[in-house]
């Protein structure tokens, strides 16, 4: 069962429903004045956060103590870490900072794009669509709402289970005990975080926790505001040596694209995947080879555990790519080359399975019969989806109503009898929503 990572703070939340509009899987209901999420349609995608004008909505984290039970401690950190900072840190100032948090090894997620394209490069089908699998939260979308199309995933690892993979093979080639090596992911995800707190899943197995980017930046903020310049005695960069420059820009929009010879393209943002999505099942025809679905708006750099404007952030990312080389470096190849046995064996993820989004009935005729009960009502509701019900739609309403999760009487307009009221909200409205379906003008609580 997937961990959800987001919590609703029911002293600080006020039921105003703004986080309910913007949730793109209609998972939140309102009750008793406060927000709550139906946790099998959540998929962690984080939009409900960025909603809430009351800041009640919190993600996990691993707490930040949890680093110091392991003896070799080590962070495996996205590009867009770096990027949160101006150009006045640079990267073996921040690199530095890192260390002095307490890890001992510092890995950049994105070598291991470099690292994949070394041990299998990637193969796209001349024939037939190949969707990228690097966002967990719209992988997460087509398990729930598109399962046809989990046959067109690419299965490759994402680079940071690959780095994961390749800092723990390396410390082992050390000697060190197995239980003593703790690798921690710098996530500006909550899908991700769901994902290695998921028991079972290939990211616990891989990540003993995650650290919300936006609690490391102001960690890492607070050591470079008092040391502003590096300290020459102490170690600085990677333990592993940096990326190249293509691999650099693989969490911004059409980064992964990038190499791609055939016919490739990226949407980013939930409301744009999920159009996308919509017409890919309609059968659209789209001559594409590679697609890139980004949750969230440019890439990585508008997750939810971000501090910088996105743009400045890939800004960034940029102008650090100029930096880098084209190609793998000798160090980085020779390091490949020595451990390419142990990820070559692990490379693939195995394929997801869809996910119930709604679960109607254990019983297979019971829920045929609740899924026609919920058209039935579903016409009888206004369909106007004010949400004063406390239900995103009309259609989400009758669905709990259904299911016996909700009542009738939660519909306002159906319960509407006051003929002045009712002229006022069928000027807004019109009378075909008003006078649809059960309302007659009768009480129908
Ligand atoms: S994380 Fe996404 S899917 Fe889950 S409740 Fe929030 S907005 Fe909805
Ligand atoms: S775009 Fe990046 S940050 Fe946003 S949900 Fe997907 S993987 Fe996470």
């Amino acid at each position: 069962m997937m961990h959800h990572s987001l919590t609703i703070d029911q002293d600080v939340c006020w039921g105003c429903t703004h986080c309910m509009k913007q949730c793109p899987t209609q998972a939140i209901r309102i009750h008793d004045g406060h927000a709550h999420v139906l946790s099998g349609l959540c998929i962690n995608c984080g939009q409900c956060l960025h909603a809430c004008p009351h800041g009640a909505i919190r993600i996990e984290q691993t707490p930040f103590g949890e680093v110091t039970r392991y003896a070799r401690r080590v962070a495996i950190v996205p590009a867009i870490f770096f990027a949160q900072f101006p150009d006045t840190y640079t990267i073996p100032h921040i690199c530095q900072a890192i260390r002095q948090l307490g890890f001992t090894d510092l890995y950049l997620a994105e070598s291991g794009v470099d690292v994949l394209n070394q041990l299998s490069p990637r193969i796209i089908p001349k024939t037939g669509l190949t969707i990228s699998n690097y966002c967990p939260a719209v992988m997460k979308l087509i398990q729930m709402r598109y399962p046809l199309l989990l046959e067109d995933l690419t299965l490759r690892r994402p680079p940071s289970q690959i780095m994961a993979m390749f800092a723990r093979a390396e410390i082992l080639a050390e000697g060190v005990d197995a239980q003593t090596i703790g690798v921690f992911y710098f996530t500006p995800c909550a899908a991700k975080i769901a994902q290695i707190k998921t028991t079972g899943s290939d990211e616990s197995r891989l990540f003993q926790g995650a650290i919300n980017m936006d609690t490391a930046y102001n960690k890492v903020r607070e050591y470079l505001s008092s040391h502003k310049t590096p300290d020459p005695s102490l170690p600085d960069g990677f333990t592993f040596p940096g990326c190249t420059a293509s691999a650099l820009l693989w969490s911004t929009v059409k980064g992964e694209c990038i190499g791609v010879t055939e016919r490739a393209m990226a949407v980013d943002e939930m409301h744009n995947v999920i159009d996308f999505l919509e017409q890919l099942e309609e059968d659209e025809n789209t001559n594409l080879n590679f697609l890139e679905l980004d949750a969230c708006a440019e890439g990585c750099a508008g997750g939810v555990l971000t501090v910088r404007n996105r743009f400045l952030a890939n800004e960034r990312l940029r102008h650090w790519a100029q930096s880098l080389p084209s190609e793998l470096d000798d160090a980085l190849q020779e390091r490949i080359d020595q451990y390419q046995d142990i990820i070559r064996n692990d490379m693939e993820m195995e394929r997801p399975i869809p996910s119930e989004a709604l679960v109607w009935d254990t019983d297979t005729s019971k829920a045929i019969h609740k899924m026609e009960n919920s058209r039935m009502i579903a016409n009888a509701l206004p369909g106007i989806d004010c949400g004063l019900c406390g239900a995103p739609t009309c259609r989400t309403l009758a669905e709990d109503i259904a299911r016996s999760e909700a009542s009738i009487r939660q519909c306002v307009v159906l319960k509407l009898k006051d003929p002045k009221l009712m002229n006022q909200l069928s000027k807004i409205w019109g009378d075909r929503s008003l006078g649809k379906g059960l309302y007659n003008g009768s009480d129908v609580s």
